[in-house]
């Protein structure tokens, strides 16, 4: 049987995690580092950070921020395995480490720096403390289809309701694209007057 080291992320840094835009997951104890250049599985627990938005306010765009807003997709994935990810680093975090993080790092913290986040599942677990090993299913099945912007799936839709424009992109997504191609357009179109 195959384990996957795995750590539970409350919500929504789960989220971002697995939707890539938080891309060093921080501790204040330097307990993670022996996860250094494994695959581990990122787990959201069912517990929602309040806080969360405010620590991350200034790292969140508008788009970002509502698509992890109450009601949304996000708001409803709890105590699943949502991806996993290869930790490429774990070191100390410096300041300049903030956007990434997507939390103020003049603190001291420690970071595992993530990359090449892979969705699986998402499979129902109970969250745990520290690293604890999840025992994959063999074989793996596919990912639930899930749009790469805002995380929704068949089973949890945006709150507006949306459907397949592409794989992997739901319309809510691809409107709010094309209204921000359209402003970047006019912007542009400003820019040269
Ligand atoms: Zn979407
Ligand atoms: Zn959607």
């Amino acid at each position: 049987m195959k384990t996957l080291p795995t750590i539970t992320l409350i919500q929504p840094w789960a989220s971002w995690v697995s939707l890539g835009w938080k891309t060093i997951e921080t501790r204040l104890h330097p307990r993670f580092a022996n996860l250094k250049g494994l695959r581990i599985g990122i787990h959201a627990g069912r517990v929602w950070d309040y806080d969360a938005h405010a620590a991350a306010a200034r790292f969140l765009t508008d788009e970002q921020f509502h698509r992890s807003s109450r009601d949304s997709a996000i708001w409803h994935t709890r105590g699943e395995i949502l991806c996993t990810a290869l930790v490429k680093d774990f070191r100390k975090c410096v300041p300049e480490d903030g956007p990434a993080a997507m939390i103020e790092c003049r603190t001291p913290r420690f970071g595992l720096v993530l990359e090449d986040v892979q969705p699986i599942g998402p499979f129902p677990a109970r969250g745990m403390q520290g690293i604890w090993y999840w025992r994959m299913p063999e074989p793996m099945p596919e990912p639930e289809p899930r749009c790469r912007e805002c995380g929704c799936m068949d089973t949890r839709g945006c709150p507006e309701g949306c459907a397949w424009v592409e794989p992997g992109l739901c319309s809510e997504c691809a409107e709010n694209r094309v209204v921000s191609l359209k402003n970047a357009s006019t912007d542009f179109a400003d820019a040269l007057r």
